[in-house]
């Protein structure tokens, strides 16, 4: 290990983790982009799995069919092709008793960071391949000579990233542990811990980085699982109380009017559950508090028209209403719909994008201008200045997920403290739903309008590329239209998007020769992909090779064929907001993944296959790969948690939602100095609590 040149300062929390030994510029560089600047923060740093050394095997004792742990040297190691194309990673690993070969299917780019000499911790299965042959569930690099630290314990693996190995990291933790530890003064208050039944952070930060074991590493977990549970609830009970206290709404009356007229020409019946909805919403619009409201709903289950309600009951008291869409497709698609809807209400919407012209821009702010009751339709082009609103009564955002927190809050920001109302088709669980969004209230769309044709999903390998290849071709040439997609991989999207674009000119000079084909994809200059998408509505592209910008509420009942590739690639939710792109119309639809996939990978996928249930589907997405790829990056609004899992800690967050209500009872601004290091240390980690708590 390198060794900082100058002498090291006595330690503190606070120290800069350039002090600590073994840590030079480049890995304070490697550290920070992990977001650990101080030695405190490097406290923080929690493994985010453990490995059970604890129980190793002899390599020698290792049998067919059992699963083991083994500790061994790499003593050679190789890339390896398939027949299938896969390539694998292979390497033979030794210890005092014998040797075994462990093979990783698909991840060549071990290659990259197991070198000879390495030992390493691998556990999984043992199978009979040419010889036996260890196929890991997981392992760990213990580098060149850390087998007898190793063995006998429960390894801490830790996040790591380019340039600090875990190794590394371990090593930089273990040396620093017991002079930080004492450092750490508790900031809970004492009543809370006893309630949820959880530790000391002193504690539980040992337990985390030196488990003795497995269960003790969990006991620690928990505390600190709880810990961010509370603060989220904490900031959203206390933002949800100051929007309470501070604004109040319009208080709309319920004419039945415009609402009840919309309801005779409308060509088909509410659902029950878009009813129930509806009430829950004009109970809001009418009270004189503000509307502050997330509606959920899966693809498909008719939030537009409840939306639609909505801003008439807001034109019928003589208001604005605006709906905000992510792109202009769905925009003009809202628009077109809307304006066919209202016709025989003599309500004409308006539409503001920004592909509008001035002039006609000019003219949307004139009758804008003038305080009567109108509808507008629009992209975020509505929350800039040029888009001014006299009396805006109701502001919704359609595919809120899509926008970013200060376009929201923009749009309600647009009139005199307008209802709010927000919808969205990522279904989360109402566990997840009230931790995320503890300061909206929820509506729920649980119910799909009738005589849908269910779609039918598939899963087919490889080797049967050509015959669905045909099979889209088929429908193609009986007129219906298809989709056919390819991941964007957030490591190297450069080469996703060759793959894309390869794939594209393999289609449309191949299976597809005979079709009108177009190429769609996130890097296309908006305008662009707008005009693909226009064309694709109106039948004038029969094959639309794209990545998952299409993803987003668009309509185009004729398309009927949902095919992706490389399905491993894509969370179940996702899978399923794409297949929601077909099934929209009277014929049936296909839904076809393409692609050999892993057993593992097959039981997830399994999953979406047998699933028409976005809730079902969303849950089990949690449950198999977390919260991140539920939301990606652009849910840049919504707390993330590094330790918590609020799906899989449903009674840490229960226990943590009450904790919150019965702290913010007593001191509501968390004034009281028994909690000055509570706010103080949540006022560190939440930007958003400086604005809600008064941190200092
Ligand atoms: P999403 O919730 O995904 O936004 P939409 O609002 O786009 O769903 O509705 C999907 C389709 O279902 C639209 O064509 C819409 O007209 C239709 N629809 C909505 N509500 C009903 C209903 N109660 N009965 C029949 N069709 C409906
Ligand atoms: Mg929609």
């Amino acid at each position: 290990m390198k060794r900082a040149t100058a002498p090291a300062p006595r330690l503190r929390l606070e120290t800069p983790v350039t002090y600590l030994k073994g840590v030079g510029p480049m890995r304070a560089e490697a550290l920070k982009r992990m977001g650990v600047e101080t030695a405190g923060d490097l406290l923080y740093h929690i493994p985010h799995r453990y490995e059970d050394a604890s129980t190793v095997s002899a390599i020698a004792s290792l049998e067919t069919g059992m699963q083991g742990t083994i500790i061994g040297r790499v003593i050679s190691k190789g890339i390896l092709p398939t027949r299938k194309g896969l390539r694998v990673f292979q390497a033979v690993v030794k210890d005092d008793s014998g040797m075994i070969e462990v093979s990783w299917p698909g991840q060549p780019f071990l290659d990259r960071t197991v070198d000879k000499g390495d030992m390493l911790l691998v556990s999984g299965l043992v199978r009979f391949f040419h010889g036996r042959q260890l196929v890991p569930r997981e392992f760990v690099n213990l580098g060149e000579d850390d087998a007898g630290t190793a063995k006998g314990r429960v390894l801490s693996v830790y996040p790591a990233t380019e340039g600090l190995s875990v190794r590394v990291l371990r090593g930089i933790i273990e040396a620093h542990l017991d002079e930080l530890l004492p450092f750490v003064t508790e900031y809970l208050p004492r009543d809370v811990l006893r309630q949820a039944a959880v530790v000391s952070i002193g504690d539980a930060l040992r337990m985390v980085h030196r488990p003795s074991s497995l269960a003790e590493a969990l006991e620690g977990r928990a505390r600190l699982a709880f810990e961010e549970l509370l603060f989220v609830q904490l900031l959203q009970l206390r933002a949800k109380a100051l929007s309470r206290d501070v604004r109040h709404g319009i208080h709309f009356q319920n004419r039945r009017d415009l609402t009840t007229r919309l309801r005779e020409v409308l060509p088909f019946a509410l659902t029950g559950a878009q009813m129930r909805v509806l009430r829950e919403i004009f109970v809001d619009m009418c009270s004189d508090r503000r509307m502050q409201r997330l509606l959920q709903g899966d693809v498909g289950s008719g939030k537009t028209v409840v939306a639609l309600f909505a801003a008439m009951l807001a034109l019928e008291n003589g208001y604005q209403a605006a709906i905000m869409a992510p792109t202009e497709l769905l925009a003009e698609q809202h628009f077109h719909s809307m304006s066919k809807l209202l016709a025989p209400l003599q309500i004409e919407p308006m539409l503001v994008t920004g592909s509008l012209k001035t002039r006609a821009r000019r003219e949307v702010a004139s009758r804008l201008a003038e305080a009567t009751p109108a509808l507008v339709v629009g992209t975020h082009a509505l929350v800039q200045e040029a888009t001014e609103f006299s009396n805006l009564g109701l502001a919704v955002v359609d595919e809120q997920h899509r926008f970013g927190v200060e376009q929201r809050k923009a749009l309600g920001a647009k009139g005199e403290s307008p209802d709010v109302l927000l919808m969205t088709a990522t279904p989360i669980p109402r566990s997840l739903a009230l931790t995320l969004y503890g300061d909206l209230d929820l509506s729920l769309l649980d119910e799909r309008p009738p005589g849908r044709q269910p779609i039918t999903t598939a899963l087919r390998p490889e080797s049967a590329r050509e015959r669905v290849l045909q099979f889209v071709d088929r429908e193609v040439g009986q007129g219906r239209q298809a989709y056919v997609v390819y991941p964007v991989i957030e490591e190297s999207e450069k080469s996703d998007l060759k793959a894309a674009t390869t794939m594209f000119d393999v289609l449309s000079n191949g299976a597809f020769k005979e079709r009108r084909t177009a190429l769609l994809h996130g890097r296309l200059p908006s305008d662009d992909k707008d005009e693909i998408m226009r064309r694709f509505r109106d039948g004038a592209i029969d094959v639309l090779v794209a990545t998952t910008v299409i993803e987003v509420g668009i309509d185009v009942a004729n398309a009927t064929v949902m095919l992706i590739e490389h399905p491993e690639r894509f969370g179940l939710s996702q899978l399923h907001q794409l297949r929601g792109r077909v099934g929209r119309g009277a014929d049936a639809s296909y839904c076809i993944l393409l692609g050999s996939v892993s057993p593992d990978t097959r039981q997830r996928l399994d999953v979406f296959v047998g699933s028409e249930d976005g809730f079902e589907i969303a849950r089990a997405d949690l449950r198999l790969r977390g919260m991140g790829d539920l939301f990606g990056e652009r849910q840049s609004g919504v707390p993330t948690f590094r330790v918590a899992d609020p799906l899989r800690d449903e009674l840490l967050n229960e226990q943590a939602r009450e904790a919150a209500d019965k702290l913010l009872a007593i001191d509501p601004e968390l004034a009281m100095p028994e909690h000055a290091a509570l706010r103080q240390v949540m006022g560190a980690r939440y930007a958003r609590s400086i604005e809600l708590f008064r941190v200092g």
